[in-house]
């Protein structure tokens, strides 16, 4: 774009971001701890999960401090549900890096923040330049997309060298007297009217100085990569329940337990409080025997009646999990070290995933079934 036209642009997107951004929670203030949490908790995931997340954790832990000095198991039950549990290890071992390095507070420089945990450069543009207005262009998939139709590159958005021309090109779009409403207006742009499968260039305020719309080809920008095959994984957990109701959660295995032997217990499953869980690789049956005698050592295993749930089915990336989840009724529970024994009701005040809030809700529900037919 020439000098005028570029002026003309930076106008029209700022213009149109004052009078229709979205109002979002924080957006209300430029702490930079904040500006970091919100960033870190909307990577891969959508603005409305991440609202009620974003107030609760707040509200927790205010600061670098209070998040540095916090039990990791609190961090990560507040974290529950969100998903892609690193994020939030990532978040606390890089609030400690800055509790041990400086002094708890938030560092002012690039170098300084790229050299914590879980910060890459977007991440670092996007903190820099919204809590202090420092110059940076933050380049994340939405604002790449922008650019990419902006100036009708075609192409693999994420292949190295696109990526750095994309990042120059995002340079010289910034606006450098405000870059920190410049990079969230490109952002909101991406979000809300630039998106990726149909873009809206009727309602889009930039519509004048796109390339991609003169030459019809906004709809194919950017290129669709090619997807990742389906990889399909069948687990067999089991939900075991004693007279007094209560349950079996295995905490997170360190790196010398046996359980991470297992390695096609998908993360998701192991890395939080989960009920004991095995691939299975021939059949479900045969895995329901090896998790009762081998994992857990029942010896009366054979007097059980195992119930098979409903079925319990988890996407995550390219992964699809098919569950076999049974729940057990037993005299004991088997005695194991670190485990949590406590009501299924219970169980949420745990961090665990989502898979599995779904089995012991799964679970829940057949006993309430049982319950009525009796
Ligand atoms: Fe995106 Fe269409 Fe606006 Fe171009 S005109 S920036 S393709 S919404």
């Amino acid at each position: 774009m020439k000098n005028v036209e570029l002026q003309e642009f930076r106008k029209a997107l700022l213009g149109w971001f004052q009078e229709f951004q979205r109002d979002l929670p924080w957006r209300k203030h430029h702490d930079p701890y904040r500006i970091w949490i919100s960033e870190i908790m909307l990577q891969q995931t959508r603005v409305a999960a991440v609202i009620p997340y974003y107030e609760k954790f707040l509200a927790r832990f205010p600061d670098v401090q209070s998040l540095a000095s916090a039990p990791q198991e609190e961090v990560l039950r507040l974290w529950s549900g969100l998903g892609y549990y690193s994020r939030a290890r990532n978040l606390q071992k890089a609030a400690q890096q800055m509790a041990a390095k400086h002094a708890g507070q938030f560092p002012r420089q690039r170098e300084e923040l790229l050299a914590l945990e879980g910060i890459g450069e977007y991440t670092a543009s996007a903190i820099l330049s919204i809590a202090f207005d420092d110059k940076h262009a933050a380049l994340d998939g939405n604002v790449a997309r922008v650019v990419a139709r902006l100036e009708a590159i075609r192409g693999d958005l994420r292949e190295s060298k696109r990526w750095r021309d994309l990042q120059c090109k995002a340079d010289q779009l910034l606006e450098r007297d405000s870059a920190g409403d410049w990079n969230q207006a490109m952002m909101e742009l991406g979000a809300t009217i630039c998106l990726p499968r149909s873009p809206q260039c009727l309602l889009c305020p930039v519509a004048n100085f796109c390339q991609a719309r003169k030459l019809g080809i906004a709809e194919n920008i950017p290129e669709k990569r090619k997807k990742r095959a389906t990889v399909s994984i069948q687990l067999v957990s089991v939900v075991l329940l004693d007279a007094k109701n209560r349950s079996l959660l295995l905490p997170a295995p360190t790196t010398s337990s046996k359980n991470n032997a297992d390695d096609h217990i998908p993360s998701l499953v192991a890395k939080l409080w989960h009920f004991p869980t095995v691939s299975a690789l021939a059949n479900c049956e045969d895995a329901l025997e090896r998790l009762l005698h081998h994992e857990l050592r029942i010896k009366s295993a054979k007097s059980i009646r195992p119930e098979l749930l409903d079925k319990i089915r988890h996407a995550v990336t390219y992964r699809t999990i098919s569950i076999a989840a049974y729940l057990i009724g037993v005299k004991q529970l088997p005695k194991i070290s670190g485990a949590q024994y406590l009501s299924l009701e219970k169980i949420q005040f745990l961090p665990i995933s989502n898979l599995t809030r779904k089995i012991a809700k799964a679970a829940l529900k057949r006993l309430s079934a049982t319950k009525n037919t009796h």
